[in-house]
């Protein structure tokens, strides 16, 4: 059967109203890195790089790749045999916490947590207290960023004032602010007609609107996945079909108006085919997965009592869950993001059904698809770096790479390094992450993110300083 044309897609408008999306990150800065990083395995599938090379940082750029390079004076050099060195992780889904609920997180601990899980660039949610709705807001925390982001990090805003869901928020100011992107996360926008008035913005901004999808009427109560495991737990379940139906409309409504939409934290088999259909049919619609339902069921629940466990999207079957793995592969789901979403040891230490929903994930998103998913030849480590990484295009951010001329963004990761997650405590405010006491693979030596050294492992400190 061939579908008719909806409708004639207008012509967008010759410039979109914000600055380019490069210069909505913001960062504290701070000595450009001086490093020869000797014989580490690089991979960067971006810039062809497998093998093992010598990596020359001048300045906070990458001066030289190559073999036998020789430290110029005052450069740190770093004896890397046996490590990975891999372009820089890109997290477009964080929530930093700020303004309002900082005792969770804060621009600061947030941004380190993600140095330490090898990030170099983040992008933060806006349901915060009060949500990022206004320019004044954006404004405000870039100035803050400029202060205390360990990384590069870029904010979004509200698609709705206040995160109501009533009336649209002022999408063009706050895209001139310097806002990356558009999400009510946390919240489905229900109204399909305000959906379709700011995918009209959005195709005014140029920014994408990045769509947490549930519908309300069908989640409403649930606590965890519907089915079998929550029958037997006799707690709520909501179905999957809550996330699918959502992503079919809002897919409809992208066609319909020529906007772009990234759907955000895919749980489920219906809605990587939701995706998948409105992909054939050439939908703007990009997707992300995170590694906890990349690696977890609703079986990990176990007796119910560990509310670490508790998160929206909830953790599925796992036929959803090897579809999610099916659906990263042959790229229908565009790449993995985390949802950290750090929550305060009183609001998770409480009965299942009143925790709160969310688990943090920058510190364990690599060592955990490595772990269950590279070490064991699920996925391949390249496809994962890609996925990893591409984030950044998603939303109009330079990608990371380890080529000449660019500006140092990378990680050293011992791959064979084993550690226990928690053991040491976190790098972010809040420990609520559904890892905890698991023992991994992969461990982050170094981040390098915007020219500057962002993380050093504590066992990894500064190891020669020439002159
Ligand atoms: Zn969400
Ligand atoms: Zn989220």
């Amino acid at each position: 059967m061939t579908r008719p044309e909806l409708k004639l897609i207008e012509p967008l408008p010759p410039e979109p109203t914000g600055p380019p999306a490069e210069q909505c990150l913001s960062f504290r800065g701070g000595r450009p890195a001086e490093l020869l990083i000797t014989g580490a395995h690089v991979i960067d599938p971006n810039a062809g790089h497998d093998g093992v090379l010598d990596v020359l940082v001048r300045g906070g750029e990458i001066a030289e790749i190559g073999s036998g390079l020789k430290a110029p004076e005052g450069a740190e050099t770093i004896d890397a045999s046996g490590k990975h060195l891999f372009p820089g992780f890109v997290d477009p889904h964080v929530h930093l916490r700020t303004p309002g609920f900082e005792y969770k997180e804060n621009l600061e601990s947030g941004t380190r947590s993600a140095a330490a899980g090898g990030f170099t660039a983040i992008i933060a949610m806006a349901n915060t207290n009060p949500p990022v709705d206004s320019p004044g807001a954006i404004q405000s925390l870039r100035m803050r960023a400029q202060e205390d982001a360990h990384i590069p990090v870029a904010f979004s805003a509200t698609v709705t004032k206040g995160m109501k869901g009533k009336q649209l928020s002022e999408m063009a100011e706050l895209a001139e602010a310097g806002a990356i992107c558009f999400t009510d996360d946390g919240l489905p926008i229900v109204d399909a007609g305000l959906m379709r008035q700011a995918l009209q913005y959005q195709r005014l901004s140029g920014r994408p609107l990045a769509l947490h999808q549930e519908d309300p009427a069908l989640t409403r109560g649930g606590v965890m996945h519907e089915g079998r495991v929550s029958a037997e737990l006799g707690l709520a379940g909501y179905p999957p079909v809550s996330e699918s139906t959502y992503i079919a409309r809002d897919a409809l409504l992208a066609e319909y108006e020529g906007g772009r939409i990234h759907v955000q934290h895919l749980s489920c088999i219906g809605s990587i085919e939701a995706v998948a259909a409105a992909k054939e049919r050439g939908v703007q619609i990009t997707t992300e997965v995170t590694p906890h339902h990349l690696t977890l069921t609703d079986e990990a629940i176990g007796d119910g009592t560990d509310a670490n466990f508790k998160m929206n999207p909830p953790l599925r079957t796992e036929e959803d869950r090897q579809a999610l793995i099916a659906a990263l592969k042959s790229g229908v789901v565009d790449i993995i993001a985390t949802d950290h979403a750090p929550h305060a040891a009183h609001e998770k230490e409480v009965p299942f059904e009143l925790a709160a929903m969310g688990v943090t994930g920058l510190e364990t998103s690599f060592p955990v698809v490595y772990t269950d998913l590279v070490k064991t030849g699920v996925l391949d480590l390249s496809l994962v770096i890609d996925r990893l990484t591409k984030g950044a295009a998603l939303f109009e951010l330079p990608t990371p790479t380890v080529a000449k001329g660019a500006p140092a963004n990378f990680n050293l990761i011992d791959l064979d390094a084993t550690w226990v997650v928690g053991e040491e405590g976190y790098a972010s405010r809040s420990s609520n992450s559904c890892f905890a006491g698991r023992e991994l693979s992969g461990r982050v030596l170094m981040t390098v993110a915007a020219g500057v050294v962002a993380f050093r492992a504590r066992s990894f400190a500064m190891q020669e300083v020439g002159a």
